[in-house]
């Protein structure tokens, strides 16, 4: 690890199934390493049920350039509660947002 080097970021990036690196995310925080969901869709081993989400700060510290704090308040403003409803909540969302942008024009996100 290079811990000598420091990049600054004028833009920390947020987190969102628009970000390229989304897939990327969702797989590591449904990885064995974290909520490890193997079991089948909403039956996550790893996850502690806590608003803290500590597996995805910990992969979005990770990934580096993050703003943490306004991608968790993206997470729970989608119903991303705890770390497995990220991947449940969010993550619908997300491909209930693909499909509408795919049936029609209009977009509505908020
Ligand atoms: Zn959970």
């Amino acid at each position: 690890m290079k811990s000598n080097v420091k990049r600054k970021l004028a833009t920390r990036m947020i987190m969102t199934p628009s970000h390229p690196r989304w897939e990327e995310f969702c797989e590591y925080l449904a990885g064995p390493r974290a909520c490890n969901m193997d079991g089948g869709v909403g039956e996550s081993e790893g996850c502690d049920a806590s608003t803290r989400k500590p597996y995805a700060r910990e992969i979005l510290k990770e990934m580096g350039g993050f703003d943490i704090p306004t991608t968790i308040e993206f997470f729970e403003s989608h119903g991303g509660y705890c770390d497995c409803e990220i991947l449940l909540n969010v993550a619908a969302f997300a491909e209930e947002l693909a499909s509408e942008l795919k049936s029609s024009t209009r977009v509505s996100i908020q």
